[in-house]
């Protein structure tokens, strides 16, 4: 490889040049070897901050990522594998759901997923909730539980993409993190290094999202759909709302037994509608023509998703956790709920102890937050709003002090906004 000065590749961004391919790959490769240094990876990433990447720019800056690692090869299985990334939302346990109902209608879901940070949840911290199970799977065991039972949700291996690790890192800590080439790149890297044929991006908008406006989240969308096409992997997004949380439930333990609920043909509308319409278009990118919203009300669903929890050593029976200590947050007057705010929401959960702060900090199983009421609902003062759970009484106060302004109760009728927005395809 040709020998490159990262303060020319820093100052060539800086003044919105175009980097060579030999010049990302030599950068992204000496950072790795510890070759260039932080403060000068963290100058290139302000610069890529301010002045972007082209799509050339893009497409080799990912290139380099997902060849900075393994690539599994799920080539060969007897179903078409097909898989969806969510950019993060309050209360958001869509996968849990999708991966069984979309395998009990013949298809392979290889879900490898990361852990929570922040007040949005991981799915691992939720299924971890349940007694025995196992995140860690070998390459072998993922392929074989593709082949037998089509869904599987575990760790992403830290073979996969392991730059991005590295530089995700460090864009945490320099204020780098919402540029659109680097998120992109990021998210497709890992999912293209995972080997999936196909691939459904659920593209939060709003409050509880870190995209806050539909303009951010159509230019996220349309990056990744394109990075996705340009590496075969059949890629589309649907952007939906994070205004409110999703579903009434937002915890690891509360939110496994919400997904079992949908799984069982309840639970709340919102979840189910949008489970059913992110496995319509999965269905769509690899030709099967079944509609899921069926396999929700006959128990095939369910029955796939007992199949992978056992399968991965979890008692789908168990009780799962409970928390110690609840505390109800009431109305304080009468009248309409016109807002619930998924980020106060989702804050709360994570100062009760459902999220961490740090990567390595530990999750409660069982602490939460219920949401008893929803945007348009008629409520009268005393009325409870909120459940509140935690394992430690001093979280209670807490995550009180997070929901205190999380719902605006007011006079005028409220309808139901629109949770799937638009949809994004190559
Ligand atoms: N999730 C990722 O994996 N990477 C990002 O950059 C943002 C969200």
């Amino acid at each position: 490889m040709s020998y490159y000065s990262a303060v020319d590749v820093i100052t060539t961004k800086r003044d919105k040049g175009i980097l060579a391919d030999e010049a990302i790959a030599w950068i992204l490769d000496a950072y790795v070897r510890g070759d260039v240094a932080e403060e000068q990876m963290s100058s290139l990433l302000m610069a890529i901050y301010f002045n972007g990447l082209n799509d050339t720019e893009l497409n080799t800056w990912t290139d380099c990522m997902i060849n900075s690692g393994e690539r599994l090869d799920l080539r060969g299985l007897s179903r078409p594998t097909v898989d969806k990334h969510s950019t993060g939302g309050v209360g958001d346990k869509i996968s849990l759901i999708l991966a069984p109902l979309v395998a009990a209608c013949g298809a392979a879901v290889p879900q490898l997923s990361g852990r929570g940070l922040g007040h949005t949840g991981g799915t691992l911290d939720k299924l971890e909730s349940i007694p025995g199970w196992r995140a860690f799977l070998s390459n072998d065991e993922i392929r074989n539980q593709l082949d037998s039972i089509g869904a599987v949700i575990c760790a992403a291996g830290h073979g996969l993409a392991p730059v991005d690790r590295k530089l995700y890192s460090l864009r945490d800590v320099t204020g780098t993190v919402e540029s659109i080439p680097l998120i992109s790149s990021s998210i497709m890297s890992k999912k293209i290094a995972e080997g999936t044929h196909a691939l459904v991006l659920d593209v939060k908008v709003g409050r509880g999202a870190f995209i806050k406006t539909l303009e951010r989240a159509r230019e996220l969308a349309t990056t990744m759909v394109r990075l996705g096409t340009d590496h075969d992997v059949a890629t589309v997004a649907q952007l939906t709302s994070m205004d409110a949380p999703l579903g009434r439930a937002v915890g690891n333990a509360l939110e496994v037994s919400e997904s079992v609920e949908v799984l069982q043909g309840k639970g709340p509308d919102d979840v189910r509608e949008l489970s059913v319409e992110l496995a319509r278009i999965m269905l769509e990118l690899v030709d099967i023509h079944v509609d899921p919203a069926p396999k929700l009300d006959d128990g095939s669903a369910y029955d796939v998703y007992r199949q992978m929890i056992l399968a991965q050593g979890g008692d789908p029976d168990a009780v799962l956790p409970i928390a110690q200590f609840r505390n109800d947050v009431l109305a304080d007057h009468d009248g309409v709920i016109q807002t619930i705010d998924a980020l106060d929401v989702g804050i709360a959960a994570w100062r009760l102890g459902a999220g961490r702060a740090r990567k390595e900090d530990p999750v409660s199983a069982s602490a939460g937050v219920v949401c008893l009421v929803r945007e348009g609902e008629v409520v009268s003062k005393g009325q409870p709003l909120f459940e509140l759970y935690a394992d430690d009484e001093g979280h209670l106060q807490r995550g009180r002090d997070a929901i205190t302004d999380a719902v605006v109760v007011g006079e005028q009728p409220v309808h139901a906004a629109a949770l799937l927005l638009e949809r994004v395809n190559k």
